[in-house]
């Protein structure tokens, strides 16, 4: 059977996990577009079917072997009809488990890891040609972002940009090292190049992302090495580019010189996810994370010395094994000292092949699944609080778009709240709202001031912001 070349086949992606693999997923649209890929809503008659996984955490295989199962029945209809519907299993899960996946799923054709998917097109035209699945999970990543096209869809306002992949730092815990591989930082010249794109596609706000996008390294011409801080200065230049945000950050990395980029660039958004996973040293040794408590709470000062309307975001493992009452309750103290505007909060998961996994000492599940619930509450009570700080405040805001309801627009504050107010106004706008309402998970504003969100305009913090 030879690739066939109608102008339009239906294309469906279903991504899991973090805003590295939304960004991901977008890349692999842009590089089957030329074989005449297009998004469709739906798996339903779709011509490919293109499954992005995350491995982070458990019943990622079985939530994708449910899928799979769906999907069978779609592929053999598409068949029944003289058709054929390529299906494919992309990201970490495919990475770890890729002869797993074939094995119980031969019905699937391509199984790649994260860093081929600039193999795409070649794989698709393999899987007509042949029987059984094309499998491709080495890790040529420099190549992939070599080899990505220039051409990408627009991703709207609001635009991710992936600068940095893999990590060296095993935490006890976590399977990122062994499905992403090495650390790895794209040259800053194709960053910038990237994002200049981004930005005349029309977006106004672009978060860097890496799985350690602090330990950034991209070697410019001539030899020098950019740090992250260096990146964002030359990244602030760009006309238009109105807001600039980073993620996922590692304390360890966080240097001098990028706490300092928090002073000095007012288009760096005060918001930072810095995730510390336990406010125990113990526990944070058991982990490998390579700093203490001490040094989280010393980072975070001197952010907010450097940006005192800066407000904090992290990630928390409950129950890592050998957690003990006392270590859980300097969890509960870290949070209560730092005050987060938002977190995330996870109950331990073993994740095969992980140092964590095998260890002695694992922790009841009753037991994780309390203290879970006595983290989030005090996390939700933090969440809440920042809201209610903001009523009343006046904030710079960035229209994304129409909101659910007639005449709603939606917008995003510096600190990343879900914002909706009434109004028509373009997505792109930059406005100044007044926050008349906190809810549980967004903020209800009134626009004050005019657009003046010409590409020019100053993104200069106003005097009135809400507090950390
Ligand atoms: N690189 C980041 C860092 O150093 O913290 C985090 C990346 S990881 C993709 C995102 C979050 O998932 C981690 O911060 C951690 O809280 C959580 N996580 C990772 N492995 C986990 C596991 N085995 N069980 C529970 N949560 C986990
Ligand atoms: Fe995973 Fe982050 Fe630790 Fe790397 S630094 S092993 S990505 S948790």
């Amino acid at each position: 059977m030879t690739e066939p070349t109608p102008a339009r086949k239906r294309l469906f992606i279903r991504t899991w996990g973090c805003q590295m693999n939304v960004y991901d997923s977008g890349r692999m649209a842009d590089v089957l577009a030329p074989l005449g890929y297009a998004p469709a809503d739906s798996p339903d008659g779709a011509d490919m079917v293109l499954l992005n996984t995350c491995h982070i955490r458990e019943k990622a295989s079985e939530k994708l072997f449910s899928e799979l199962g769906r999907l069978r029945a779609m592929k053999a209809d598409k068949e029944r009809d003289g058709g054929r519907m390529i299906l494919a299993v992309a990201g970490c899960v495919a990475q770890a488990e890729g002869a797993e996946i074939t094995a119980r799923a031969p019905y699937v054709d391509l199984v790649l890891g994260p860093q081929t998917y600039h193999r795409l097109p070649e794989m698709v035209a393999r899987a007509h040609r042949a029987a059984g699945a094309v499998i491709e999970t080495d890790f040529p990543v420099d190549q992939k972002f070599d080899s990505l096209p220039d051409e990408a869809a627009p991703q709207g306002v609001t635009a991710f940009l992936t600068i940095q992949e893999g990590c060296d730092k095993f935490c006890s815990f976590c399977v990122v090292p062994y499905t992403r591989g090495a650390e790895f930082s794209r040259a800053p010249a194709a960053v910038i190049a990237e994002a200049r794109r981004l930005v005349a596609q029309g977006a106004r706000e672009i978060t860097v992302l890496g799985q350690n996008v602090n330990a950034y390294h991209g070697e410019a011409p001539g030899g020098a090495v950019w740090g992250l801080a260096r990146l964002l200065r030359e990244m602030a230049e760009i006309p238009g580019l109105a807001r600039l945000r980073y993620t996922t950050s590692h304390p360890r990395d966080m240097g001098a010189d990028l706490i300092a980029a928090h002073r000095d660039l007012p288009s760096l958004m005060p918001f930072l996810h810095l995730p510390v996973q336990s406010g125990s040293d113990r526990m944070l040794r058991a982990m490998n994370r390579g700093h203490t408590a001490d040094d989280f709470l010393r980072v975070v000062d001197q952010l907010r010395e450097a940006r005192p309307d800066l407000a904090l975001s992290s990630d928390f493992i409950a129950g890592h094994p050998g957690e003990s009452e006392d270590d859980h309750a300097a969890t509960l103290r870290l949070i209560e000292r730092v005050g987060f505007a938002q977190a995330y909060s996870f109950k331990y998961s073993p994740r095969p092949g992980t140092p964590a996994a095998s260890a002695d000492l694992q922790v009841d599940e009753a037991v994780k699944d309390r203290r879970l619930q006595e983290i989030q509450a005090l996390l939700r009570a933090q969440q809440d609080g920042f809201n209610r700080a903001c009523v009343g405040r006046a904030m710079d805001i960035l229209v994304t778009g129409p909101g659910r309801h007639p005449g709603q627009f939606a917008a995003r504050s510096p600190w990343l709240q879900p914002l909706h107010g009434m109004g028509a106004f373009a997505a792109g706008s930059l406005l100044c709202a007044r926050v008349t309402e906190a809810h549980p998970n967004s903020l209800s504003v009134q626009v004050e001031g005019n657009d003046l969100a010409g590409p020019e305009l100053s993104t200069e913090p106003r005097q009135e912001k809400a507090a950390a």
